[in-house]
């Protein structure tokens, strides 16, 4: 940390000095491929044409998500995964900014309607191995910069759940079926509240539908999901986490 105040600011990706922590050097701000409307309405996926207000991709017509609306900043392809695992496992939490207004800007309209922001809950081993939770850090710098509450402890999980992306979609639900649940101690905060989930990475969406699911049950008025960043539908299988 006392290196950083000496050394001048590097980029996010590579070893370019940048004008001020957090912030991508021009070369590889152009290989981030931030998700910008069109998108689906149901899961965030960007679509190749543009397509009419509120459409959803061909998934969230077969099957339309529990939640209102979601939203990623990021496309997850080599680029997101240079920016986000240092993030999630290697301690690196000062892009919890950077990302955080990436993600406002995809989420203008989800946070301002939101009237809290909760982000999917780490179970307590993991919390123990890595020492903070990634959804968590998004929330609190989400909250920060759009003024809207965190309430980081509303949801809990319960129990371990297995690696969800090499499973099929009933044996997703299967595995996460009550694995998490609403904070008792929070239950007044969410009385008709308008929640968004924050989540780091949508993959298959499993893990979100489930916390939005415990959130409706509990008594949240309505669920929208913004995530760092998206994986495409034909990958969501093949990835895990
Ligand atoms: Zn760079
Ligand atoms: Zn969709």
């Amino acid at each position: 940390m006392l290196l950083d105040l000496l050394l001048p600011p590097h980029c996010l990706t590579c070893d370019r000095p940048v004008g001020a922590p957090g912030q991508l050097c021009a070369g590889c701000f152009r290989s981030t491929h931030l998700i910008a409307r069109p998108c689906c309405a149901g899961c965030g996926q960007a679509f190749g044409a543009m397509r009419e207000p509120g459409a959803v991709c061909a998934a969230c017509a077969a099957e339309p998500p529990v939640w209102t609306e979601a939203r990623a900043a990021l496309v997850y392809d080599d680029q997101a995964r240079r920016i986000l695992l240092p993030f999630k496992y290697g301690d690196r939490v000062e892009t919890a900014q950077p990302l955080a207004a990436m993600m406002a800007r995809a989420g203008t309209v989800l946070l301002a309607r939101a009237d809290i922001l909760v982000p999917v809950p780490l179970h307590r081993w993991r919390l123990l191995g890595r020492r903070y939770n990634q959804s968590a850090l998004l929330d609190l710098a989400l909250s920060r910069l759009s003024g809207r509450p965190a309430v980081p402890d509303l949801l809990q999980r319960r129990r371990r759940t297995p690696p969800l992306g090499p499973l099929s979609p009933a044996r997703r639900r299967l595995a996460l079926a009550g694995a998490i649940g609403v904070n008792s101690r929070r239950l007044d905060l969410l009385q008709d509240a308008r929640v968004l989930l924050i989540d780091d990475v949508l993959t298959t969406g499993a893990t979100a539908e489930a916390c939005a699911r415990a959130l409706l049950a509990a008594g949240a008025g309505s669920v929208d999901v913004l995530a760092a960043a998206r994986v495409p539908e034909s990958l969501a299988g093949s990835v895990t986490g």
